[in-house]
């Protein structure tokens, strides 16, 4: 039996890191965790209670919400005290405001944690996010940052948009993924960076299929190490 690893996968929005993360996980049978869903549900629950602004208010929120992930049939669900808030993370409103919510270092504090819970009890596990391979799981077995060009991940958003009836302007996509790229990669706690030791991948011109190809590869590649 192959060892089962533990997968970091960072990278931008749209880079391609959710829906191959998710493939390779389904492939090997390991636990998916989509970090970005954590950092969405605390700021869907600062919109609500219209504390955006406030940063204790969010701070209280991370530590007081008991946020829990299960991957259902191909989707993330996330459930936050009991309730299902899976279809009302994906918003273009919670895409305007997450990256704010996420430079707060006691909020990534509370997630962290949890996320570190959640690799711990589980033999193989595939990771994605922004910080999974520096910060998260700087041990993992297997770390990959993916990167596309800007044109091709706004590109991939709108119609992620668009299949799911919420039609917005490719350029309006690509305003708030340079935002939140800027605001990701230069905040002072856990900045969006590609970790020293990790393989860097450029999804650009390459289907699904050949990142899933690659990811594969590298796993296996670290099994026969081990
Ligand atoms: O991956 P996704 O686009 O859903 O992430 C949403 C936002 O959550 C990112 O733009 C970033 O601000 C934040 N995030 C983070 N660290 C992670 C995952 C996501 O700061 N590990």
């Amino acid at each position: 039996m192959p060892k089962r690893l533990i997968v970091a996968i960072d990278g931008p929005a749209g880079s391609g890191k959710s829906t191959s993360a998710k493939l390779v996980a389904q492939k090997l049978n390991y636990l998916y965790i989509d970090t970005g869903a954590m950092y969405r549900a605390v700021t869907y629950l600062a919109m609500e209670k219209n504390v955006l602004q406030n940063t204790d208010a969010a701070i209280e929120i991370a530590k007081d919400s008991d946020i829990s992930l299960k991957f259902i049939d191909g989707i993330t669900h996330v459930w936050v005290d009991g309730n299902d808030i899976t279809d009302k993370i994906r918003t273009p409103e919670v895409n305007g405001n997450v990256s704010e919510i996420s430079k707060i270092k006691e909020v990534r504090e509370v997630l962290v944690k949890k996320q570190q819970e959640y690799a711990s009890r589980n033999g193989g596990v595939v990771m994605e996010g922004r910080d999974i391979g520096t910060v998260v799981l700087p041990n993992a077995d297997v770390k990959i940052f993916l990167n596309a060009s800007i044109e091709e991940r706004a590109k991939r958003r709108t119609k992620e948009f668009e299949e799911k009836g919420i039609h917005v302007p490719l350029n309006e996509v690509e305003i708030n993924i340079r935002q939140r790229d800027k605001i990701d990669s230069t905040r002072d706690v856990s900045p969006l960076v590609k970790a020293l030791d990790a393989v860097e991948v450029d999804t650009s011109k390459i289907t699904i299929e050949q990142q899933v190809e690659i990811i594969l590869d590298l796993i296996k590649k670290a099994q026969e190490k081990k």
